[in-house]
């Protein structure tokens, strides 16, 4: 049994920990919620315990085809034994269907179909606003080569793919989602961070009903609702 040690980083809705091995670190699930640049803050009642239980059953989804992710296993209800992997500081973004910022930036009106899924990429740097940048300006900064970047576009679909089929048996349409990667201690490329509706926008297939972190940032009401209603589908 790993035992934790000090706090490494908190985040808005997770804090992450040592643990007394140096490959293993523990991800912890709170249940403060923050959106647009942490200017609105709010708790969502027991969305960490909602979203470890989904993030756990979606990494085990993707490693079941094939895709490594830093999960290893619960060790309670919020707090989450994962590899400690050297983060890219990129955050990769599938879309499916027209939402948030591409809706905004294409001049889409929500819901639209994207003709075939697309992945953006945007620069993770809170001081900048998280910025969209391109290939080129990802080799600029020299968070990875050419490569490594298209390993993490391909993975990005790949994860997309994979999740999006998953919600669509479970009801729900898979609308966009953001995904995190790191190196582990042998130089491979794994999925980090977590999956939730923190970080996706789910759609309820048969009514549009929006089951995500949407509800808090819009003040649409039924916020902890939604979270568990994700939670029944995926583990359903
Ligand atoms: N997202 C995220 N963290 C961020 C930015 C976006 O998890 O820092 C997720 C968000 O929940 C949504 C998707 O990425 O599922 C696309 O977000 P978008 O670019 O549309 O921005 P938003 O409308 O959330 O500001």
């Amino acid at each position: 049994m790993v035992q934790q040690m000090e706090q490494m980083y908190e985040g808005k809705a997770k804090i992450v920990y040592k643990t007394d091995d140096p490959n293993l670190l523990i991800q912890h699930f709170k249940d403060s919620a923050t959106a647009f640049d942490g200017k609105k803050k709010g708790e969502i009642k027991e969305k960490g315990v909602a979203n470890a239980a989904i993030a756990a059953t979606l990494f085990g989804v993707l490693e079941a085809a094939g895709i490594k992710t830093h999960f290893h296993e619960m060790l309670n209800d919020r707090d989450m034994l994962i590899d400690n992997l050297k983060m890219i500081q990129l955050e990769a973004v599938a879309r499916n269907i027209a939402a948030g910022s591409l809706a905004k930036r294409l001049g889409y009106e929500e819901g639209v179909v994207l003709k075939k899924p697309v992945v953006e990429f945007y620069y993770k740097r809170d001081d900048l606003g998280d910025p969209i940048i391109t290939c080129q300006h990802v080799q600029e900064l020299g968070l990875v080569n050419e490569d490594e970047f298209k390993t993490i576009r391909d993975l990005s679909f790949k994860v997309n793919d994979v999740l999006g089929r998953f919600f669509n048996e479970r009801g729900l349409d898979l609308i966009d989602m953001k995904l995190e990667f790191g190196w582990d201690k042998d130089g491979q490329l794994v999925l980090g961070d977590e999956i939730s509706p923190d970080t996706c926008r789910f759609w309820d297939t048969a009514t549009g009903e929006k089951l995500d972190k949407d509800r808090f940032r819009r003040d649409l009401g039924g916020v902890e609702e939604a979270y568990v209603e994700v939670l029944r589908r995926v583990t359903a």
